[in-house]
């Protein structure tokens, strides 16, 4: 009997209705999905992402090797060697950061003393080869030198909320 009864359901095509009717209550209504990438969802100004090493005006490179983002990291991500320079500076020769294993804490930001290592809000990145997650020295200046601009006015803006 029951098998009689779907089977004439199925004729008058309910569910399809049905499911049409639910796509009619939806059709204008706010929607709750975003056309990604041309539209994006509103970003958090504290949003922690893509790390980048700063200079000062002149060129010259904040990070002083003190290595306190290297022993602070909970993920040790960060791997450091560093030289003293013929002008008796420390400079690092060797910045790394495994953004596999990196955690986007921002302790590193944090614990910097010269405002050097920091966490821009870029999440728009990827890797195409294996070995590609670790980020060099020379990437990391790089990224500071092309949002230097960006970096210095999200710093001040912190700087007034502390
Ligand atoms: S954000 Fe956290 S986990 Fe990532 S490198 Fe910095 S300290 Fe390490
Ligand atoms: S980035 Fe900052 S905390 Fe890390 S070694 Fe350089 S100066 Fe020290």
């Amino acid at each position: 009997m029951s098998k009689v009864v779907t089977y004439l359901k199925s004729l008058s095509l309910k569910e399809l209705r049905k499911g049409m009717g639910l796509t009619l209550k939806y059709f204008f209504k706010r929607k709750f999905t975003v056309r990604y990438p041309e539209e994006k969802t509103p970003k958090s100004p504290r949003f922690r992402g893509l790390h980048a090493l700063r200079r000062y005006p002149n060129g010259e490179e904040r990070c002083i090797a003190c290595k306190l983002c290297e022993a602070v990291c909970p993920a040790a991500a960060i791997t450091i060697d560093s030289d003293v320079r013929e002008d008796g500076s420390r400079r690092t020769t060797k910045y790394e950061i495994d953004l596999f294993k990196c955690i986007y804490c921002g302790f590193c930001e944090e614990s910097c003393p010269v405002d050097s290592i920091v966490e821009t809000d870029i999440h728009e990145f990827h890797f195409e080869s294996k070995g590609k997650n670790v980020i060099t020295k020379e990437q990391l200046l790089a990224i500071g030198d092309m949002y230097e601009e960006q970096i210095a006015e999200s710093k001040q803006q912190d700087a007034k909320y502390r």
